[in-house]
């Protein structure tokens, strides 16, 4: 709520004018209502023609007034709620950014859109509804309380009283018995969220499973809860509303009945009867909407921890990232004892990696699945940090660089490279400002695509098979042309003879580079400097191809695996 409360208050001067307008709108309609319940009563007593002139003229402005301030009341609110949503909605972004690495681990996506969506939307009411009402309710009522008081103090003293049962005891007697049968509608609508993604995503393999029905099942019956709490939300705030103008009502005939006592006792002048009953009808308008007050603040408080409980788990980046690399030459890359371990996993990924990698060294890891290359690469892109030793990037510590200056300097195709819905051309062009068609025509040609720069790419590359699309990845790094390649698995899905043509091209091109490459291969190590074997996350074996072969070890043996494989 803190959080929410400051991006608010960027909007002060708004905030003022709807406290202002919204007085304004409040006073004038009990004025407007107190003159004419006092109008009607003068009027009977046959007063003088400009008396009830003066009085109409007056009414007349009051109306005015009061429709003009009003409207101008809802237009400056609403104006400061979108607002102040759209900054919400910027300033949760560019929280989100950063550590999106983390929270798509950690959240279904279905999950985070119903917060950044549906949350943000519950917030809107958090100012029209929880922050400025009541302190516009409390000016009017207050004015009228004391206006009241020239004419009966015990009639104020009611209207009073009046107001702390519907503004304050009915609406916390309400809320304690909601809560008690409240269900979370916010997570109901985060749960039909989920489901609906993960239907729409796994719609094939569903459906190939023959799961589609029940998965659908379990949409409509999540779906199901969802709106029957949303039904009995409405009906409880229909309810309390009703009952809340129902108590005021209540109080404006005890007005009248007390009212009309103490006419005939003489202590009040039947002349302002009727306008301290109109004055108690109208006055109440504003109290009744807080029998829904408590509701919204509860969702306000809710939607607001569950909104920023995304962003803010990690607190404070431990040190200023300023320092920035390469600048167009290769880079050292070291790992010094370096430990990872996953966010909620219990083993860790990596287990105590060392590893020198001199700029412009060409350097394979392999490894069997699972034994931490994947983590390197992305510890080494400052996706992830690490948890113990020290990684440097030409010499400086990783924590220390700013991310765009190593993402700016590398070369990285990852084992699942995103490509997005357009042409070859669009997805080449995201490599590197003002590259031409000659170059990109030229990089198709070296990773043999066949594709002209016009072919239409489908959402997710699913108009391209596996190797294509890891082709139509290294082509778009042979285009950035970095002085650092990192490389993971980048030729899996190709055959043999292709994987080498392309290796080929990519080594020649990377001559002066420093080259990272996960392989899954165990061919073509020959020409690197160095081999790094992992296991289970620690470097089991450093050397160059020769020298692990002679040592007979764990490479070797992997070697000679693959080797009997391909032999059969
Ligand atoms: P490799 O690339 O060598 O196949 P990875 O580096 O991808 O292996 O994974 C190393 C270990 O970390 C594996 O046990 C894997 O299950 C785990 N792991 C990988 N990615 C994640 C992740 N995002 N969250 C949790 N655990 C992960
Ligand atoms: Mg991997």
């Amino acid at each position: 709520m803190k959080r929410l409360i400051q991006l608010m208050m960027e909007e002060r001067r708004d905030i003022w004018l709807s406290v202002l307008f919204g007085t304004i709108a409040g006073l004038t309609s009990v004025a407007l209502f107190g003159l004419s319940g006092f109008m009607i009563s003068k009027s009977a007593l046959q007063p003088p023609l400009y008396i009830i002139t003066v009085m109409t003229a007056l009414l007349k402005l009051f109306g005015a007034v009061k429709a003009g301030s009003r409207y101008a009341e809802r237009y400056v609110s609403h104006r400061a709620t979108f607002t102040i949503l759209s900054r919400l909605r910027v300033s949760f972004y560019e929280k989100l950014e950063p550590q999106a690495v983390r929270i798509f681990g950690q959240y279904r996506s279905g999950d985070l859109l119903a917060r950044i969506v549906g949350d943000v939307e519950t917030l809107q009411n958090f100012f029209l509804r929880v922050f400025y009402p009541p302190i516009v309710l409390i000016i009017v009522f207050l004015s009228t309380v004391l206006f009241t008081m020239v004419y009966s103090v015990w009639i104020a003293l009611l209207l009073l009283s009046g107001l702390l049962l519907t503004g304050l005891v009915i609406p916390s007697l309400i809320a304690m018995r909601q809560r008690a049968v409240k269900q979370d509608i916010r997570t109901q609508r985060a749960q039909v969220s989920t489901e609906v993604t993960e239907l729409l995503y796994g719609f094939r393999d569903l459906k190939l499973h023959q799961k589609l029905d029940e998965k659908k099942a379990s949409l409509f019956e999540k779906a199901d809860l969802y709106m029957s709490g949303q039904e009995r939300e409405g009906t409880a705030s229909a309810a309390s509303q009703s009952l809340n103008a129902a108590a005021a009502l209540g109080i404006s005939f005890v007005v009248l009945a007390l009212g009309a006592y103490f006419v005939t006792t003489g202590e009040l002048n039947g002349l302002f009867l009727a306008m301290l009953v109109m004055i108690s009808l109208t006055v109440f308008d504003n109290a009744v909407p807080m029998a829904v007050f408590p509701a919204h603040l509860e969702d306000t408080k809710r939607a607001s921890s569950r909104l920023f409980s995304v962003v803010e788990q990690e607190q404070a980046p431990t040190a200023a990232k300023t320092e920035t690399i390469g600048q167009e030459k290769p880079f050292s890359i070291e790992l010094d004892r370096v430990i990872f371990t996953y966010p909620g996993e219990a083993r860790p990924a990596l287990d105590g990696v060392s590893l020198s990698l001199p700029a412009g060294s060409k350097t394979a890891i392999v490894g069997a699945s699972g034994s931490g290359k994947s983590t390197v690469l992305q510890l080494l892109l400052a996706l992830y940090e690490a948890d113990a030793g020290t990684i440097r990037l030409d010499e400086k510590a990783i924590t220390g660089i700013e991310p765009e200056s190593i993402w700016a300097n590398t070369n990285v195709v990852l084992q699942a490279n995103h490509f997005f819905y357009g042409t070859v051309r669009d997805n080449l062009q995201i490599a590197k400002e003002g590259v031409t068609a000659e170059e990109m025509e030229q990089v198709l040609r070296l990773v043999e695509l066949p594709f002209g720069l016009d072919d239409s790419v489908l959402e997710r590359a699913e108009n391209l098979s596996g190797g294509e699309k890891q082709r139509l990845a290294i082509a778009r790094t042979m285009l950035k042309r970095a002085p650092v390649w990192l490389l993971d698995e980048p030729s899996s899905a190709l055959d043999v003879l292709t994987e080498e043509r392309i290796f080929d091209q990519l080594l020649e091109m990377a001559a002066d580079d420093t080259v990272v490459l996960v392989s899954h291969r165990f061919t073509g190590l020959e020409r690197m400097d160095q081999i790094v074997v992992m296991d289970r996350g620690q470097v089991a074996e450093v050397g160059t191809f020769n020298e692990l072969m002679a040592k007979q070890g764990y490479f070797y043996e992997l070697k000679q695996i693959e080797q009997s494989v391909l032999a059969t």
